[in-house]
């Protein structure tokens, strides 16, 4: 009994695969120079690795190496793109619209911004998540500098039409930024196709390391301006200084091309995963599926429990399985999730809820335990509160 849970969170973070560390290793001891460096070997090494590394990254997503800024992740790709755009485009206006269910990463920049004098329109979403293009489309003004769509759902997996997305921005002459650090190496993302300008990315969901990521900005139709958020050195053409991080780099390229390379026939495992562990809940009462089954992440399941409380259904699972539930950032938060809440779910149903993210290493026997356990803790807690079902 002194295993340890099975790993159900891919949402929060994944582990790092093996084959990511071995390409990072030697960047931290042997080939340990600044990429900055240009008068010895230890330098060209780490800045070769890093191009190289620069290129697998923009040749995935269709765009230019030089259109690849590395951060520590997609919280700061997210602060760089949102508050980066509005500093450098004010003068031609101060709105900028996004989604009530978009990360915290988006939409704190963005309630900053108002404090600067920005005006932000959250456009709220339908009840399975989807976003409503016609009000999009509506809530486009002249002064409309910037609109923020993320790609997929971190809480509910649910896909935004990013394409139909772009075309309507493209066509007002709005900048298009998404947040794709739950899309990334799970569906396809052509930057050209979607008509994306920003895009933000991170390595730990996708089974590289932590602490390194990359916004994506458009150079080209149009060439979008970017104020630096981090002044220092001038590295990444002055958009980001900071001495950059090889390993980290390194094996940022290497999960997204395994991630990539995997894709399809990973995307057909996992869903059958998904498949098998709604099939498990569906028949019981009182369960609701939070966002859209199939226009969805394959790896994302989120349910609400009637007559549950969710705190006490967390603590009864969580020595066998790790997920995450409706409540914000952390379990003594009182807060429910913003993403649950703006489906339409009750405060309660929002904290009765729980967030499954299947990953690369998990199996249909640890699916099948998970869903047992789930469900046994769920009848004792029924029985417990004389849940009444309809039969
Ligand atoms: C995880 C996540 C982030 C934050 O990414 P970090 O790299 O951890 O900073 C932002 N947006 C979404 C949608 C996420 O899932």
């Amino acid at each position: 009994m002194s295993q340890r849970p099975i790993y159900l969170d891919a949402h929060a973070t994944t582990p790092m695969d093996q084959r990511v560390l071995e390409v990072m290793l030697p960047y931290f001891t042997e080939s340990f120079g600044n990429p900055a460096t240009n008068t010895h070997v230890y330098g060209w090494e780490a800045s070769a690795a890093v191009k190289k590394a620069r290129e697998v990254i923009a040749g995935i997503i269709n765009a230019t190496p030089e259109e690849i800024v590395f951060t520590s992740g997609a919280t700061e790709a997210n602060n760089l793109g949102i508050k980066g755009v509005a500093e450098a485009y004010f003068n031609q206006g101060k709105h900028i619209i996004t989604v009530v269910t978009e990360h915290r990463a988006v939409l704190d920049p963005c309630a900053y911004l108002e404090t600067l004098g920005f005006e932000v329109t959250y456009l709220p979403v339908q009840s399975d998540g989807l976003l409503d293009l016609q009000k999009l489309e509506a809530a486009i003004r002249e002064d409309t500098i910037l609109v923020s769509v993320m790609a997929a759902n971190n809480e509910i997996g649910v896909l935004q039409p990013l394409a139909k997305i772009g075309e309507i921005c493209h066509s007002h002459g709005v900048l298009f930024h998404s947040d794709a650090a739950q899309a990334i190496a799970k569906i396809p993302l052509d930057v050209a196709a979607m008509n994306i300008d920003l895009m933000s990315l991170t390595a730990h969901k996708i089974y590289g390391p932590k602490g390194i990521g990359a916004l994506y900005v458009r150079r080209r139709n149009p060439r979008v301006q970017l104020a630096s958020q981090i002044q220092g050195g001038g590295q990444e053409r002055g958009r980001r200084s900071g001495t950059l991080y090889p390993p980290q780099i390194v094996g940022f390229a290497k999960a997204l091309e395994i991630g990539v390379e995997s894709m399809d026939t990973e995307s057909e495992r996992i869903l059958q995963l998904k498949k098998q562990l709604w099939s498990m809940f569906k028949p019981l009462e009182g369960i609701h599926l939070n966002g859209n089954f199939d226009n969805s992440l394959h790896n994302n399941l989120n349910i609400s429990i009637e007559g549950v409380n969710g705190s006490a259904l967390l603590l009864g699972i969580q020595s066998t399985v790790a997920v995450s539930s409706g409540s914000a950032c952390s379990s003594e938060s009182t807060a429910p999730s913003h993403v649950l809440t703006a489906l339409g779910r009750s405060e309660k149903l929002a904290h009765a809820s729980l967030r499954f993210g299947i990953g690369r290493f998990n199996t249909p026997e640890e699916i099948k335990i998970a869903g047992e356990t789930a469900i046994a803790t769920i009848n004792s807690l029924r029985q417990a509160s004389q849940f009444k079902t309809k039969s």
